[in-house]
């Protein structure tokens, strides 16, 4: 005789990382459903359709997935293995991570992020490593494109810090500051260029009114699609 209904805990691995979640089988179901509440992902489905197949669902909706559970404020626990080999994103670049068995400055070489550690085995200590060079590498790069971007709306050139938000890329405040959240040394160029473009539009307009737009548009033109694409990305950038 069959079972009425059947619940596993599974895991699906996603492009922006894994999603713990509960596998509702039951008999009477005719259609399989996705469901987020604050326990996370559940999904229903009848026992007759193949995990493979409920799994390529999901990754049709994966997007509406983590958005969702992004809404819930559902950590996604952390999966992030620091090893070598590891992929990692720089400027919209994918790297790769080399670690080398002795101690030596970290350096991107081609492709390779170099880092030198006594002990291979020390996840924490690549991880703390890493994090250190993506932030050295955002504080040039913000600096030089703020630098760069500023002139176009006369400004003057505003102090950048780093900002370790975990929901927003950027911000300014009164006295000309802004911070830049530094995973975004991970996106691609330009989304780095629309963020400042929109911190430094904020200088002149404290609204997101269409005045401030069409201020961003001045330095920033394409803002629409390339702001689309962070918003699609952001949680890749968000893993660490
Ligand atoms: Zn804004």
């Amino acid at each position: 005789m069959q079972m009425k209904t059947a619940t596993e805990s599974r895991v699906i691995r996603f492009a922006a990382g894994d999603v713990p979640y509960t596998l509702k089988r039951s008999a009477r179901r005719r259609t399989v459903a996705l469901q987020i509440d604050s326990h996370g992902l559940t999904v229903s489905a009848p026992f007759r359709v193949s995990l493979r197949w409920i799994e390529g669902f999901m990754h049709e909706k994966s997007a509406w997935v983590l958005g969702q559970l992004d809404a819930m404020r559902c950590k996604v626990p952390d999966i992030v293995r620091w090893r070598d080999g590891m992929d990692l994103l720089f400027l919209g670049r994918q790297i790769r991570l080399a670690v080398l068995p002795w101690s030596r400055p970290i350096t991107l070489k081609g492709n390779l992020l170099l880092v030198g550690v006594d002990d291979m085995t020390s996840g924490a200590k690549l991880e703390r490593l890493v994090l250190a060079w993506y932030r050295r590498q955002a504080a040039d790069h913000f600096r030089g494109r703020v630098a760069a971007l500023a002139p176009g709306l006369d400004v003057v050139t505003p102090h950048v810090f780093l900002s370790d938000a975990q929901t927003r890329w950027g911000s300014c405040n009164g006295m000309g500051e802004i911070r830049l959240n530094w995973r975004l040394i991970q996106a691609h160029p330009e989304q780095v260029d629309y963020v400042v473009a929109h911190e430094l539009a904020h200088l002149i307009e404290l609204n997101h009114s269409r005045a401030f737009w069409r201020t961003v548009e001045r330095i920033f033109p394409d803002h629409v699609r390339v702001r689309k694409a962070l918003r699609l990305a952001a949680r890749a950038y968000s893993r660490f």
